[in-house]
């Protein structure tokens, strides 16, 4: 039997498979390997959008919605109201991705740095958790989340920072989520954070269509990829494949506020009502 995962990061308004599936079916494929959700991640407001109508109409899909720092051209800065108003729509658990990303977008730096301030009050006013993608930016990702971060806290999605880091992000009441990253061959200090955060502050993503795992490597990700990083974790751990899907799948609900399907196979399980998520 298949272990029941969910991908706790993905963007399917990207996909682009090779064999050129439609959506439904890589969302089916997932499903067959045992992965009963999936956080879609918008990436501006009209990507954000498109994740809201897909999680209205797949099942055990839910949306982040935000702006991501990394910008073909860079748009307007979102209002936080308009992000909040957005958050509020069936489905949506969370409100990213947003952040910083001093490895490519040190030129737009106080953009992103505004951005991201924007959604963290964003998340404030909608009760919900903030998706924070962060590279090279340690001092002022931490700097932000320490003065303005959301009681509600967050998670650190792909995360490839140093162990101090995820300590301190730890320390903050935010989960570490970690990508197909921790399979390649020179991710050795990567591996060594896995080994050292705590299984129940812990999530697992693809990032799909970006970085798939080993042996997919250099291939067009998806969903269903989310195994082989469960799998990783769980051989850094020296835990069964099991107990590290059980706990991301209970971390993933604790975090969001929302209920899994119990079995691909098993009855739909909406999420639940925001009244519900927050009293
Ligand atoms: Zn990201
Ligand atoms: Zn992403």
């Amino acid at each position: 039997m298949n272990a029941v995962l969910v991908d706790s990061h993905c963007h399917p308004d990207r996909f682009r498979p090779r064999d050129g599936a439609p959506l439904e079916q890589v969302l089916a494929r997932a499903r067959a390997r045992g992965v009963v959700g999936f956080l879609a991640v918008g990436v501006d407001l009209e990507s954000s959008r498109a994740m809201v109508n897909l999680a209205a109409r797949e099942h055990g899909v839910f949306a982040a919605v935000g702006v991501h720092p990394l910008q073909e051209v860079l748009p307007p800065l979102p209002e936080p109201e308009t992000l909040a108003d957005l958050a509020q729509s069936p489905g949506v658990v969370a409100v990213g991705e947003t952040g910083l990303d001093h490895h490519y977008g040190t030129d737009w730096a106080e953009w992103q740095r505004e951005n991201f301030a924007r959604h963290l009050e964003a998340a404030r006013l909608s009760g919900l958790p903030v998706v924070v993608h962060t590279r090279e930016a340690r001092r002022e990702t931490l700097e932000l989340l320490r003065h303005y971060a959301p009681p509600t806290g967050g998670v650190l999605h792909c995360f490839t920072e140093t162990w101090e880091m995820a300590r301190s992000a730890l320390d903050l009441g935010f989960y570490l989520s970690f990508s197909g990253i921790i399979t390649f061959r020179n991710a050795a200090a990567l591996r060594e954070v896995v080994a050292r955060a705590p299984l129940d502050r812990i999530l697992v993503e693809t990032d799909s269509p970006y970085l798939a795992p080993v042996p997919h490597r250099g291939k067009p990700n998806e969903p269903a990829y989310v195994v082989e990083v469960a799998a990783e974790v769980a051989r850094i751990k020296g835990l069964d494949l099991e107990e590290v899907a059980r706990a991301t799948c209970a971390n993933f609900e604790r975090l969001f506020g929302v209920q899994l399907g119990g079995s691909p196979a098993g009855p739909p399980s909406a999420p639940r009502k925001k009244e519900e998520v927050n009293p």
